[in-house]
């Protein structure tokens, strides 16, 4: 713990002073752009692999980068994407998996999380993927080896059907206000895959997709 409280001693007197106009500006209102919803795990940062400031994620994270499906039932995950799609604006929603992702582990092998009832109870929301993958793969069983990429990769794919179900996302969708992006981090390469819904694959992040963007957003 002793670094972290020096760390904070650090930012406030060697970062804090460099940037001090833009955290001045922050200090009375936001407008981020994206919504980046990822996993709680401690080995991503979303501002250092997206190369962004304080002010331009409005970052949601949870075990598993989760999106229950709408409900009348207000949870935390609810409330703050009503909130960054309906009050900030923002215009895109990032949903991020990752490598080596413990909750996706969880996942596929629920029967050890029988001391773990919320966690357990939770991954229920990503169901979804381990049927797909046993039934794309035609397996009956899954397991870390063979399948863990391919859950990661279609639990982003079936959060981001979830999202849609939420009334806020659907009403900004169906007016070409927000976009949504499906994305698998790897840890170990720094590679992100992004998800081509033509195609119902993923692919790296390219140059092309750089411009592709920033033409959309002209
Ligand atoms: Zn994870």
């Amino acid at each position: 713990m002793e670094h972290i409280i020096s760390g904070v001693a650090k930012f406030q007197k060697e970062v804090y002073p460099s940037k001090k106009a833009a955290f001045q500006k922050l200090a009375n209102g936001q407008n981020p752009e994206v919504l980046f919803i990822t996993c709680a795990d401690s080995r991503i940062d979303p501002n250092l692999v997206t190369q962004t400031e304080p002010g331009e994620l409005f970052i949601c994270r949870n075990a598993g980068n989760i999106i229950p499906p709408h409900s009348n039932q207000t949870g935390g995950m609810t409330a703050s994407i009503e909130f960054a799609v309906a009050a900030l604006g923002v215009s895109h929603i990032i949903i991020c998996g990752h490598s080596d992702c413990g909750a996706m582990k969880g996942a596929i092998n629920t029967e050890g999380l029988s001391s773990l009832p919320h966690v357990k109870e939770w991954l229920g929301h990503s169901r979804v993927a381990t049927e797909v993958v046993k039934e794309k793969c035609g397996c009956a069983e899954l397991n870390n080896n063979d399948h863990l990429g391919l859950v990661i990769e279609e639990n982003v794919v079936q959060q981001l059907q979830h999202i849609k179900t939420h009334p806020a996302v659907a009403a900004k969708i169906a007016t070409g206000q927000v976009k949504l992006h499906g994305w698998v981090y790897d840890i170990e390469s720094a590679e992100i895959k992004t998800y081509d819904e033509a195609t119902g694959s993923f692919k790296p992040v390219e140059d092309t997709d750089v411009e592709t963007l920033a033409k959309q957003s002209k």
